[in-house]
């Protein structure tokens, strides 16, 4: 369980006397401890958080077991989980926390202080609340450490009460405006600028809805100044940065291999490609010049190696024109040089062909 590194010196369960390893002991913070090792083994913290519950419950002896032993209470990770039928719920309870990452912060190990510290938060003003159920069906989350340390704890505004809600407001205005510099890596300075602008929106928001609009116009001035001064507003852009990814993907919409932004679908895109890129014409003359050109040059080819001339066009020979590569009809410069050389369309019948030309 222990994850700080522990010296040489053995220390023992101050309870019990078993010697603490890291699977018997927790880490805590070395603010509260020179040894960085929890001072009983968890057997016998279990020990102690059953005993509180038998006689408060188990909600109750949770926050109040954290306390004791310096742990953050933050029944949020209980969320979900079906934490009361656990039967030894303490280690349940610390291996929940460790499970969501909020009994370490980088180095430090965290402390009560860390977690939900007013039990009137967590059980009522009057501690009427029974159980914890109430408090987590009711959607209290308390913020997340991190979201304290980014945004602070003090209210933002006036009266504004700093509710989970609040902070989560924060987060997702500060994460929109990051998204719209996706691939663009941004300075300190200009995340600075983001987390103000953030938090001048959830101010300008809670504005109107208090009705003071002047205040949340004003916020937006503020906003649109910042941004300005950082040059981080939609104007600011260089033309290069819109430009490069959609201009290509207009390029290949109008070239057919996508719709929408996406591109096609395997089958569909190979149709394309081979209609737009494979199919069609490639050459000036019709297939008739090409048959005619083969033949001149096979006919040659054979007579100067006094060979045999077939009256047909050897099968590997014979161009069909399956890609529809030729054109169609013979143009005024395939017409001169048919005429030029007295060209006469090959028929390979037998009255014609099939002669053994000697030489
Ligand atoms: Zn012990």
């Amino acid at each position: 369980m222990a994850k700080q590194k522990k010296e040489q010196i053995k220390f023992t369960c101050h309870c019990c006397g078993q010697e603490l390893t890291p699977e018997n002991s927790r880490p805590v913070s070395l603010e509260y401890s020179i040894t960085g090792v929890s001072h009983l083994c968890i057997n016998c913290e279990e020990a102690y958080f059953e005993k509180l519950a038998s006689v408060e419950g188990k909600s109750l002896a949770l926050f109040h077991t954290c306390a004791a032993f310096n742990v953050p209470c933050k029944p949020a990770v209980f969320k979900n989980a079906d934490y009361e039928k656990n039967d030894r719920l303490w280690i349940y309870y610390l291996d929940k926390l460790e499970e969501s990452g909020e009994d370490i912060q980088g180095d430090n190990v965290l402390t009560f202080f860390d977690g939900e510290t007013d039990m009137r938060r967590l059980f009522g003003k009057n501690l009427t609340y029974s159980d914890f159920s109430k408090y987590l069906a009711a959607d209290t989350k308390m913020a997340t450490l991190k979201q304290r340390q980014v945004w602070g704890t003090e209210s933002i505004w006036g009266d504004m009460t700093m509710t989970a809600d609040v902070y989560n407001a924060l987060d997702r205005e500060y994460e929109i405006r990051k998204s719209s510099f996706a691939g663009q890596t941004l300075t300190l300075q200009q995340e600075n600028t983001l987390r103000i602008v953030a938090r001048n929106m959830v101010i300008s928001n809670y504005c109107m809805r208090q009705q003071q609009i002047k205040h949340a116009e004003a916020l937006q001035k503020i906003n649109d100044n910042l941004l300005a001064s950082e040059q981080m507003r939609k104007k600011d852009e260089k033309p290069l940065e819109g430009y490069e990814l959609m201009s290509q993907v207009v390029a290949l919409e109008r070239a057919g291999v996508m719709e929408d932004g996406q591109f096609l679908p395997v089958d569909k895109l190979q149709e394309v490609l081979f209609n737009r890129f494979i199919k069609g014409k490639k050459f000036d003359y019709t297939l008739d010049a090409c048959d005619a050109m083969v033949e001149h040059i096979y006919k040659t080819m054979r007579k100067n190696s006094d060979a045999f001339i077939p009256s047909e066009l050897p099968d590997d020979l014979q161009i069909e024109d399956m890609f529809q590569e030729f054109a169609q009809t013979e143009n005024e410069q395939e017409k001169e040089a048919k005429k030029f050389i007295g060209y006469v369309k090959p028929t390979y019948s037998s009255e014609e062909g099939g002669t053994k030309e000697d030489s």
